[in-house]
């Protein structure tokens, strides 16, 4: 995505073009940098050839990843003028930046993320042509409150970076640290600003979300963190990102199927439902486990919506485990899921397992589950039909609204489509037919 920044204030014409790439959680510290900037007098660029500086906010959490990374990098290199300067931002830039630097030596610049207090005053010295030396600043973007104008109606929050859990497999802690929560006020300053500019859903992110609270005073959690941000005019529904399995405390399930401002929608990180696998990754629980935290949530709220990710072709993963997790999903009957093939990340522990798999081995598998979980999504979507929903309209395509329930997260999950409303409207919606992942329905007076 292209971003681009103005002050109407002054006749400098410094002008910034930001390219995001990754999750939600990059997204997030995207728009905190471009009202950074903004303050600082950057101007919209209209495309990568009309700016002083193109900046790139990398992503590196699986090769894929940094794959795409690469290649925008490069395309970025070739779209900006032979003046214009190349800054390398984000999680790429922070595990890899020597790396980067070396690739792209046309790179100006190559801040990671806890450089980014460094920010403005390197491009106020890019832009002035003067070599830049770059020094350590605290500024932390974490506890940034200020954003750009919404383009939608919902935002993502994100209330503590980094994680403290030992996942074999996973990267994030070598680039995101240790788990730091920001306190409540900070975190409520910010939705109440979203608040103000229209964000009727708040999505909280963060690696490790429900053990949020526990490396700063904040003996309540993320329980007593939803119970404090939950009264905020404006904000229709929280809904949660991430929930790490043994995390899932009965005071969470209870607040979240009883706060009627909490989208009662749970994002478990299941990630297999083989034992052994689950083990060699250094995760807790199994299927049954699973099966049975589930089944508390339902207690909670039998409508209460269920989302996982798995990893598929971890090392050691047998045709046997494959039919394990087949099983397991028959029986938890999730209304979405996404299956991602292991990628070995330098660094990880998982990366001296034996028994890693070729990739037309998992390639197949992960056809196989996917096709499994379409069917049970489109079951799931289909038990909806008749049913009336609370809808947030999200934007209009081709003269017809579409929208989300508490069912569907933004960007990742189905949409609803209906006949009429506008982009930030609540409407009921009575759910006249489901194709697969996606729903039709009629707005009810
Ligand atoms: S809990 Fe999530 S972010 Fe933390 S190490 Fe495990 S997979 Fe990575």
């Amino acid at each position: 995505m292209w971003r681009s920044y103005a002050n109407p204030m002054t006749s400098d014409t410094r002008r910034v073009w930001l390219t995001t790439l990754g999750c939600a959680k990059n997204q997030v510290d995207s728009d905190k940098l471009s009202a950074v900037l903004a303050d600082a007098g950057y101007e919209v660029a209209d495309s990568p050839d009309d700016a002083d500086v193109v900046m790139v906010n990398t992503c590196a959490f699986i090769e894929a990843a940094r794959e795409e990374s690469v290649d925008t990098i490069i395309e970025l290199e070739n779209a900006k003028r032979d003046d214009a300067k190349l800054v390398v931002l984000g999680c790429m830039a922070q595990r890899f930046g020597v790396e980067v630097e070396e690739a792209f030596p046309t790179a100006d610049a190559v801040l990671g993320l806890d450089r980014y207090g460094e920010l403005v005053g390197t491009l106020d010295r890019l832009t002035n042509w003067e070599p830049i030396r770059l020094l350590h600043s605290p500024m932390d973007i974490l506890y940034e409150v200020r954003r750009p104008t919404l383009t939608t109606p919902y935002a993502y929050v994100k209330v503590a970076e980094g994680c403290d859990k030992p996942c074999t497999f996973c990267a994030i802690p070598l680039i995101r640290g240790k788990q730091r929560s920001r306190p409540p006020v900070n975190i409520r300053q910010e939705v109440e600003e979203l608040a103000a500019d229209g964000a009727r859903e708040i999505v909280l992110v963060a690696q490790d979300l429900a053990a949020y609270g526990r490396d700063i005073d904040a003996p309540g959690g993320i329980e007593d963190l939803l119970r404090f941000v939950s009264d905020i005019d404006g904000v229709r529904w929280f809904r949660l990102l991430y929930l790490y399995p043994r995390e899932i405390r009965p005071a969470l399930i209870a607040e979240m199927t009883s706060n009627p401002r909490i989208a009662p929608y749970f994002d478990l990180s299941l990630q297999h439902a083989s034992r052994h696998l689950l083990r060699a990754m250094k995760r807790p629980g199994d299927g049954d486990r699973f099966l049975e935290l589930i089944g508390d949530i339902r207690s909670g709220n039998p409508q209460a919506a269920t989302r996982s990710s798995f990893i598929v072709g971890f090392p050691g993963e047998t045709e046997a485990d494959v039919e394990e997790l087949a099983e397991f999903l028959e029986a938890a009957g999730l209304d979405w899921a996404g299956f991602f093939p292991y990628s070995a990340e330098e660094g990880t522990p998982a990366v001296d397992l034996p028994g890693r798999l070729p990739n037309d081995v998992v390639g197949e598998r992960l056809r196989y589950l996917q096709s499994l979980q379409e069917e049970i999504t489109a079951e799931r979507n289909a038990a909806m039909v008749g049913r009336t929903l609370e809808v947030l309209v999200d934007g209009v395509e081709d003269g017809r609204p579409y929208g989300r329930s508490y069912r569907e997260a933004p960007e990742i999950d189905g949409v609803i489509e209906f006949d009429h409303g506008k982009q930030g409207d609540l409407v009921d919606v009575r759910i006249d037919a489901s194709y697969g992942s996606e729903l039709a329905g009629t707005v009810v007076e």
